[in-house]
């Protein structure tokens, strides 16, 4: 039996963060990684600002394109919200994540891929999991396995109860349809009902997806009726096409019992609006790491997990998925009004890129209801839109 202070199930974000997180702390650790890395995870790869801002690396080398803003477009019509700074970048999640499991590993971490972690028993003195044919002996468990983990199941946490959708596909396009995209994300609110479909622009090839919070839409159907339909799509070819579903949190739940924690998508911590889980599950697993660290140097409770998380992340994802309900069934309405208008477009990328959060645009917007003016139509056409290849000096796009 091999032994350490604290056994990390997964490599994803959580758990590389996580675990770098207390290599830092000067407490021992192992990653326990069922795939063997680098490894292909579904995902469209966008990073916002806040997301970039939180770590402590220079992301020069693994970037594609650092975002310069976004695409929104709804009835055919495009808005360009852009102007408010960098809004993030795009990676590869295969070279991201075995990026930060790098950092990891120089910190002084070591994890072992290819090995699926299959038992998990508390002992006497804490937790013992079995991966392939070794034996791990640890004083805490970390459940960092993602949205269908092992170790929520193993120890009798309750499954998620509110789960997202999202279909994700790799398209080859050819140089003239990639260059149009430029440095621009696009969400096209068209795609799919109660969600939207995305074209993130990577350095040679376009990320593209469909995401919604309705369970009863046929991801493959309606992502092959978004290629049909977008200008940028027709004419692409798949690649790779790989779906999952995205827990949220945000209601009583419990993350953390006796020496076993929960993060990540295996705690159900995606934001609601965008879908966006790599933030809050590098949050999450700060928050866990600050818990453990004062639990293993001065024995502390590891109940102060669960109490930050829901006061840091779960607020916050509350009111997301409020907005999500209003803005995505009442599109005629919401488009116009938080979209097409400059003011709320511009608050709303501050919350992407981390200067605000859901609350502060919330309390923002509405104040500002009052005064926008109804049936004001803004933006262009998406033929219009990628025909001036993104020039975004058109007098007719409407910049935030
Ligand atoms: C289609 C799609 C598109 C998305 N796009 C975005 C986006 O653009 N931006 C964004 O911020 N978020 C996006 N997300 C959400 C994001 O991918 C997740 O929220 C994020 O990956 C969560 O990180 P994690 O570390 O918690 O889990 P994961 O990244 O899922 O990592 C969990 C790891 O645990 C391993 N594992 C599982 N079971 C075991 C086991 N028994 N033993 C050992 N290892 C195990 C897995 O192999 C995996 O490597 C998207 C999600 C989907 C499905």
């Amino acid at each position: 039996m091999r032994k350490t202070d604290v056994i990390i199930v997964g490599a994803g974000p959580a758990g590389s963060w996580l675990g770098f997180r207390l290599a830092q702390a000067g407490i021992e650790s192992v990653i326990l990684e069922k795939e063997k890395f680098p490894r292909y995870k579904a995902c469209g790869g966008g990073l916002s600002q806040k997301t970039i801002e939180f770590l402590p690396f220079s992301f020069d080398k693994i970037a594609e394109p650092q975002m310069a803003g976004a695409w929104i477009s709804y009835g055919h019509r495009q808005v360009l919200v852009n102007r408010f700074g960098p809004a993030g970048a795009m990676v590869m999640r295969d070279t991201f994540d075995a990026f930060l499991i790098e950092r990891y590993l120089s910190a002084g971490g070591q994890c072992f891929d290819g090995q699926r972690v299959s038992s998990v028993e508390e002992t006497s003195d804490g937790i013992r999991a079995t991966a392939g044919s070794e034996i791990w002996h640890g004083k805490i468990l970390v459940g960092a396995d993602g949205t269908y983990s092992f170790v929520r199941r193993a120890c009798a946490f309750e499954p998620h109860r509110d789960l997202l959708f999202a279909l994700a596909a790799e398209m080859k396009v050819t140089d003239g349809v990639r260059s149009a995209l430029g440095d621009y994300a696009c969400f096209d609110l068209d795609a799919i009902p109660y969600g939207y479909g995305w074209i993130f622009p990577k350095r040679n090839h376009f990320s593209i997806g469909v995401f919604t919070s309705d369970h009863r839409f046929r991801l493959r159907e309606q992502l092959k009726r978004f290629c049909r339909s977008h200008p940028l799509l027709r004419g692409g070819e798949i690649f790779r096409m790989r779906g999952s579903a995205l827990p949220v949190g945000g209601y009583p739940r419990l993350v953390q019992r006796d020496h076993v924690l929960l993060v990540g998508d295996a705690a159900g911590m995606v934001e609601p609006f965008l879908g966006e889980g790599i933030y809050n599950a590098l949050l999450s697993a700060d928050l866990a790491a600050d818990a453990i660290i004062d639990h293993l140097n001065q024995n502390k409770t590891l109940s102060v997990y669960p109490e930050r998380l829901n006061r840091m992340i779960d607020a916050n994802i509350v009111r997301a998925r409020r907005l999500a309900k209003v803005f995505y069934g009442h599109l005629p309405w919401t488009f116009p009004l938080l979209v097409q208008n400059r003011v709320i477009a511009r608050a709303f990328a501050r919350e992407v890129i981390g200067k605000s959060d859901f609350g502060a645009f919330l309390r923002y917007s509405l104040k500002r209801l009052p005064f926008i003016p109804f049936g004001y139509r803004g933006g262009i056409s998406k033929r219009e839109a990628f025909s001036s290849a993104f020039v975004p000096s058109n007098p007719d796009s409407e910049e935030a």
